[in-house]
């Protein structure tokens, strides 16, 4: 007999803040990563979805994104650690 099914788990990506469209909450929104993968005998095996969600902390609401917005929300968050980095040195100075 072979046992065959889906497995599906939650990756965290990152954290920004920004307006929540849902509850107009300046709050922290979660983004993270859906991956649902083939299992066999409960091993899994290759990824037969992935999809990219946003939760805000404040209410709870959940929006689909694309691969774009990831990127484009880490490209945004990369950016904010680039400023503050530079803020730090010239305050040392
Ligand atoms: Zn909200």
């Amino acid at each position: 007999m072979i046992i065959f099914g889906t497995r599906t788990s939650s990756i965290a990506l990152a954290v920004i803040s920004f307006l929540c469209g849902f509850c107009k909450v300046q709050a922290a929104q979660r983004i993270f990563k859906r991956v649902t993968k083939f299992t066999l005998f409960f091993i899994p095996l290759f990824p037969v979805s992935t999809r990219y969600f946003v939760t805000c902390v404040n209410c709870g609401g959940t929006t689909e994104i694309n691969k774009q917005q990831v990127d484009h929300y880490q490209e945004f968050i990369d950016n904010q650690r680039i400023e503050r980095d530079l803020d730090e040195r010239l305050e040392a100075n």
